[in-house]
């Protein structure tokens, strides 16, 4: 492993993110190969930014009475392993050593249980709504520490490893933007093949 990996991060915890652990994960089957990167996209409740809902229902210290949304996700154990701030700010809640719950019920390429062995990133944001610039500056330095630290290959959103079942990030996602980044930090990972449409 590289020295600068080594000093980015700590069994799992990325220095360059907020750490706000989460009780929501357990530990990743044995010999996983942690290869997959989820994009999704969160905003509680829906296309309200800004706040400390998001946080607080993945510590599980959100309050299911303060909005007639969170009625309808009472008692909901999820988590992700970073959360991308419509400023651009990231948080982390998960150790990318350990399995978050982000992913559900999810198969990508022939393999499923997505969660097993792939790292969630949820950008604060409203499927079908666009991303602030911020959230796509942030990402970069997130995916090129996740790539120096684990064997990440390919980038996906939610809507592509559960179809029919989640659309997020949505078609406000711009995977062009996403691509031509990538290839500008030469950052060699795959995204979906149908994401530019
Ligand atoms: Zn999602």
């Amino acid at each position: 492993m590289p020295a600068h990996a080594s000093k980015a991060w700590r069994q799992g915890w990325w220095k360059g993110a907020m750490h706000l652990p989460s009780p929501n994960f357990g530990p990743r089957p044995a010999g996983v190969v942690v290869d997959l990167a989820v994009l999704h996209s969160i905003s509680l409740p829906p296309g309200v930014y800004g706040g400390d809902a998001i946080e607080r229902l993945f510590t599980n210290r959100l309050d299911w009475d303060e909005h007639p949304y969170f009625l309808g996700i009472r008692g909901l154990e999820v988590s992700s392993h970073f959360l991308v701030r419509r400023d651009g700010a990231v948080q982390q809640f998960v150790s990318c050593d350990d399995r978050a719950w982000h992913a559900g019920r999810s198969a990508w390429q022939g393999r499923e249980n997505c969660n097993d062995w792939s790292v969630g990133i949820e950008l604060e944001g409203l499927e079908g709504d666009t991303f602030e610039p911020a959230q796509y500056k942030a990402l970069m330095p997130l995916l090129r520490a996740l790539c120096q630290h684990y064997p990440i290959a390919h980038l996906v959103g939610h809507e592509h490893i559960a179809p029919g079942r989640k659309i997020d990030p949505g078609p406000g996602f711009d995977w062009d933007r996403m691509r031509a980044q990538l290839r500008a930090s030469s950052l060699a990972l795959e995204l979906p093949p149908h994401a530019a449409c």
